[in-house]
């Protein structure tokens, strides 16, 4: 049968990009359907302007620690709305240069909303026709999931928090995952009065007991109020003035804004995928194989709309996978084992492999789990007088010696964790990494020099 492409990729995102670009050189016809904005959720709003305002938020911190290194720093104010510009600014531009670089490669986009009509074809909104492909790839990302409850309608999102007009001076944030603990610390450092709300015992549930006990103590003596085992039972008032009811009796709250951060569910509702017959789970994630195939051999999937590992690098990597496995012919799966990662609250984590909690696990694997540990004052800190401490852990299997998980707090985290991802996906052990010599003075020349377990 004759298609009008070879591959329609639903979703301009990170994902959804790579693959279109690699299929297209390929010598694939591809077309691309982008309804909001070319770039996806990382790059309008998600990690790129995230990171820009963790750059603005931490010039807070260097005016602070600038006295003790004999610098006056006059009267500090900061203006919102140039910010705000300022990132608009960037992220335009790199809409731009995704847009030239996919049109470069010979991908012909379309800027409409695409919902699929059958296993081949796809309706597109704005043109009002349907058009046809042999492969079509589902790259929609997630967006944003707010549960339901008394004045749940006056809760911003991260889709919304990247525009506010003004900066709120008392913000509500709700959730304990990335999200939410990375922007508590960028209000904190912009000046806002930041309550970060959670339901469960300790935030960043998921990763490392002590890297999480860590990093909440240092939100927290930084000027975060992190109030966990509690949950907003309702949001009453006008914005700008709004007052959160916390359950169990934990009180309320006065806030100009509240955000949610809960979670992000797979971008699939009303796509017509239940028209081309793939198959969903319950989060209603496009269900795939390690090949990215779904149930139907012309839909694929990537990315966030997978509910795999939300990540964007690991969504580049999933789009170039399947394209190298369609359109050149060779079958390659993307590779979710150890991989590195950074959150980036203040203080920043960087962390690759287990925790020390999931190693226990496969002690038995590893003849036992050795753990070093060592929370110290990196050298930054001593003429700043600043009081957090750095920390520095692995996680090492006792007789195969290999190191299992790695992780930094503080400054610089993401930077050094790229690093030692390599050497961990390279398989080194605790010896490989001991008889690298130290880069000297450094903060990361910890993780060389930890002699004796601490565990
Ligand atoms: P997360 O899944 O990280 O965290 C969601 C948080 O919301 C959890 O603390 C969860 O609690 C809580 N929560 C969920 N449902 C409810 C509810 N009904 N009521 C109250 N609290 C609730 O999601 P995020 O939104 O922070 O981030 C989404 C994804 O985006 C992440 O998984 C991550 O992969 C990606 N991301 C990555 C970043 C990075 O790499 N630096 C940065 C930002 C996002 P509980 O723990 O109890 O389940």
């Amino acid at each position: 049968m004759d298609y009008d492409y070879d591959l329609f990729v639903i979703g301009g995102g990170s994902g959804g990009v790579r693959a279109a670009r690699v299929a297209a050189s390929h010598c694939a016809r591809v077309a691309m359907a982008e309804e909001y904005r070319m770039g996806g959720t990382c790059v309008i709003r998600g990690c790129v302007p995230k990171k820009l305002m963790v750059y603005a938020s931490g010039f807070a911190e260097a005016f602070e620690d600038a006295a003790g290194f004999g610098w006056t720093v006059g009267e500090r104010s900061h203006d919102w709305s140039a910010l705000i510009a300022a990132k608009d600014k960037e992220i335009t531009r790199l809409e731009g240069a995704y847009t030239r670089n996919a049109e470069a490669s010979g991908v012909e986009i379309h800027r409409t909303r695409a919902t699929l009509t059958g296993p081949n074809s796809i309706h597109l909104a704005d043109h009002g026709h349907e058009v046809t492909a042999k492969t079509i790839l589902v790259a929609t990302g997630g967006t944003p999931f707010v549960p339901d409850f008394e004045g749940s309608h006056h809760a911003i999102t991260s889709n919304e928090v990247f525009d506010l007009t003004a900066r709120p001076s008392r913000i509500v944030i709700v959730g304990g995952g990335y999200i939410a603990s990375e922007f508590a610390g960028i209000f904190n450092g912009l000046g806002s009065k930041v309550t970060q709300v959670y339901r469960g015992g300790q935030i960043l549930r998921g990763f490392d007991d002590e890297v999480r006990t860590h990093v909440a103590d240092a939100m927290q003596a930084r000027g975060i109020d992190i109030r966990c085992m509690t949950d907003v039972e309702k949001i009453t008032g006008t914005p700008g003035n709004y007052t959160v009811t916390l359950t169990g009796g934990a009180g309320e709250i006065e806030a100009d804004c509240v955000m949610y951060a809960t979670g992000r569910i797979p971008n699939t509702e009303g796509l017509g995928l239940d028209k081309a017959g793939v198959a969903l789970g319950p989060r209603g994630e496009v269900l795939v194989d390690a090949l990215s195939r779904t149930n139907v051999p012309s839909v694929w999937a990537v990315g966030d709309v997978t509910d795999r590992m939300a990540l964007t690098p690991v969504a580049i990597r999933e789009g170039q996978a399947f394209a190298e496995t369609v359109f050149a012919g060779v079958e390659t799966r993307a590779d979710h084992a150890i991989v590195p990662t950074a959150i980036f609250t203040q203080p920043e984590i960087g962390t690759c492999g287990m925790s020390e909690e999931e190693a226990h696990g496969v002690a038995e694997t590893h003849g036992g789990i050795e753990i070093y540990s060592a929370a110290f004052r990196p050298m930054m800190n001593t003429l700043s007088g600043r009081d957090e401490r750095m920390l520095m852990k692995l996680v090492v299997g006792k007789e195969s010696r290999k190191v299992l998980g790695c992780h930094v707090v503080g400054h610089a985290a993401g930077e050094m964790i790229q690093m030692a991802g390599v050497a961990m996906k390279m398989g080194a052990t605790k010896e490989d990494f001991d008889r690298t010599v130290a880069v000297h003075p450094t903060a990361a020349e910890e993780l060389v020099t930890m002699k004796t377990p601490t565990r």
